[in-house]
């Protein structure tokens, strides 16, 4: 008998004549094959080898660019946001005036 390149004929010898019962268990999984079937542990992509996950960076060059415009869109309103203040800051300016000339 004999099992991809092992030989059991040798062991099984001694146990002529007998009823034997050979059980055949995995208890893992062999080196070659695990290294085929590494997956992200984060978005459980399959991969070839380790290394960066092609999905996840993908994903995070998707998040960077969403980022870098969010950045973009906060750094316009910021800039509204000072001309605006700017503006109310001259209009105050001119209010104490209009107060003062009402209650002279
Ligand atoms: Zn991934």
């Amino acid at each position: 008998m004999q099992l991809s390149d092992i030989d059991f004929s040798e062991h099984l010898a001694k146990y002529r004549d007998h009823e034997v019962v050979i059980i055949i268990a995995s208890v893992g999984k062999a080196e070659e094959e695990w290294k085929e079937q590494i997956v992200c542990g984060i978005c459980g992509f399959p991969q070839d080898g380790a290394g960066e996950c092609p999905r996840c960076r993908l994903e995070i060059e998707e998040k960077a660019k969403e980022l870098r415009a969010r950045r973009e869109r906060e750094a316009f309103f910021r800039e509204i946001e000072e001309i605006a203040r700017k503006a109310w800051e001259d209009f105050d300016q001119e209010d104490p005036d209009i107060q003062s000339a009402d209650m002279g």
